[in-house]
């Protein structure tokens, strides 16, 4: 009787931890929607290729949109100096050894953005395939960087992540040829765990697919400043 008190006690901790959690990330959305900016999540296991990626569409879209880009990591402050040197204004937060970011920290990194002067928010989260999709962060999105190195096996092995992300990236496809991924197998573990999710085959070194990424990423934000118009006309009407 007692031990299954202890066991409910836990949960409820736990759940009010994420509860409070998701309150902080609801008002980020609102502070980010006030400025009309969209803000995209990456996650992914560490090595994938998620600065690569923004360093690309940095460099692809700075002449189109305003960018910035909020890094976390652990410890250094390598990521964000690549965020900034592709074009962005970047931010660090270093975790301290926290293995995913949160609202909190997310909200205390806005602080240091004018975000009247921002259409994009890139932020990149700690590189771990468990925990990260368990604390939203207020992002309008969240996309799963994989990579071919990791094995065809991790939609199997980490499936709370496939399932809860809006698009996915497969990234260093230039590999293929020299590894054991059978992307079939990859592909169907997918399916099976979030049907029609929106998939891009990309090499961040090779050039492919990022034109059909790119472009996704564009429709986005302006569908995003699309639905946010209606809110602002009726504000000053
Ligand atoms: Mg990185
Ligand atoms: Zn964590």
């Amino acid at each position: 009787m007692s031990a299954q008190k202890g066991k409910i006690r836990k949960i409820t901790v736990e759940e009010r931890i994420l509860l409070a959690n998701e309150q902080l990330a609801a008002q980020n959305r609102a502070l980010l929607d006030r400025f009309g900016v969209f803000a995209l999540n990456f996650m992914a296991s560490p090595g994938a290729g998620k600065t690569s990626l923004i360093e690309y569409t940095v460099r692809a879209l700075r002449g189109k949109m305003r960018l910035a880009v909020v890094d976390g990591d652990v410890a250094s402050s390598l990521d964000s100096e690549r965020a900034a040197a592709a074009g962005a204004r970047a931010v660090q937060i270093n975790t301290g050894g926290a293995c995913h970011l949160d609202a909190t920290m997310l909200r205390q990194a806005l602080k240091q953005i004018d975000l009247g002067e921002t259409d994009l928010l890139i932020v990149e989260n700690v590189g771990n395939l468990i925990c990260p999709i368990n604390f939203q962060l207020g992002t309008h999105k969240s996309v799963l960087i994989a990579s071919i190195p990791e094995g065809d096996d991790k939609p199997y092995k980490y499936p709370g992540m496939y399932r809860g992300v809006d698009a996915l990236v497969i990234n260093k496809i230039d590999l293929l040829p020299y590894l054991d991924f059978d992307l079939d197998y990859f592909r169907r573990g997918v399916e099976a765990l979030n049907a029609n999710l929106e998939t891009f085959v990309i090499s961040c070194r090779g050039g492919e697919g990022l034109t059909e990424w790119r472009g996704w990423v564009e429709r986005e934000v302006a569908q995003r400043a699309r639905l946010l118009q209606p809110t602002r006309l009726n504000r000053r009407g």
